[in-house]
């Protein structure tokens, strides 16, 4: 009489194990590098495009009714304290990369956040357990990299999710960054419901653009980088920074230029008078860490 029941109960237990399993398995793999610098000189021009279309209003009070309300959620929920970087890399880790990386921060003795992709982790957990002894932050970017204007609710939940459980194998996030800043309302409240932050960047440094050494014309209607700089990375970034002040970073832990430029950067940064601080430095993002 009760083995039915608990024949039926198994079944439904291995149904359910198997379908959790199904749906990382559907995840696809995050693009490759040349794929990524494709996809984010598009979406780099989109944005630029948009942002030239759309009416800004001084005072905010018509930004409810912009249709591009929630679609770039890229900005940092404090303002630049000028003085002060905070670097963060995206879309590794990468195993000939990253650790170059985590050499340079040490020397400077900087502490940088990793917005890691799950679908990068198997095979390269001792270098997030790495970032984490070393006094790094491990941050989410998604498992395969999707743009998320184009999502269903339950895949922006599984690519979250997945590499949640993944990060949390090895330390705590706590910030989440969309690949391309692309955001929308509905994923918003996602992302803060699973007890996340929301990052953006005050400066895109454009390490994608100069992956292969030089910035192409097409790349440099995102990047506008002045002729002189154009095979420059460094010299490019001391520029841009010297226009804001500071800010938070963007770079990508998967180029060589990126890796091989930190360290000729850093030092310029320093001697400009800056100061390397941190994504949980209460100080100076009190919105970032609130909880
Ligand atoms: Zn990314």
């Amino acid at each position: 009489m009760m083995k039915r029941p608990i024949s039926l109960a198994l079944s439904a237990l291995t149904l359910t194990a198997s379908l959790a399993h199904a749906q990382e398995e559907a995840l696809p793999q995050a693009p490759s590098n040349e794929k990524l610098i494709e996809l984010q000189t598009t979406q780099g021009m989109k944005r630029a495009m948009e942002k030239i279309l759309n009416i800004e209003s001084e005072w905010g009070i018509f930004d409810k009714f912009k249709p591009n309300r929630c679609k770039y959620a890229i900005q940092v929920p404090d303002s630049v304290t000028r003085g002060t970087i905070a670097l963060t890399f995206d879309d590794g880790p990468n195993p000939d990369t990253t650790p170059l990386i985590l050499d340079v921060l040490k020397a400077h003795n900087a502490k940088g956040t990793f917005f890691i992709l799950g679908s990068k982790i198997k095979g390269n957990e001792a270098i997030l357990r790495r970032m984490v002894a070393e006094g790094h932050q491990l941050a989410n970017h998604s498992y395969s990299h999707p743009n998320f204007h184009e999502l269903s609710s339950s895949r922006m939940n599984s690519e979250i999710k997945t590499t949640d459980r993944l990060l949390r194998t090895v330390g705590t996030p706590r910030f989440f960054r969309y690949p391309y800043g692309n955001s929308t309302c509905s994923s918003n409240e996602l992302v803060s419901s699973l007890g996340y932050v929301n990052v953006g960047w005050d400066i895109d440094t454009c390490d994608w653009a100069f992956a292969d050494g030089q910035v192409s014309d097409k790349e440099n209607a995102t990047c506008q980088a002045p002729q002189h700089l154009r095979r420059d990375y460094a010299g490019y970034v001391a520029n841009v920074v010297a226009q804001t002040q500071g800010g938070v970073l963007l770079m990508h832990d998967i180029h060589k230029n990126t890796a091989h430029s930190l360290d000729r950067l850093m030092t310029m940064l320093e001697q400009d008078g800056y100061r390397f601080v941190s994504l949980t430095d209460r100080n100076i993002f009190p919105k970032l860490n609130r909880r």
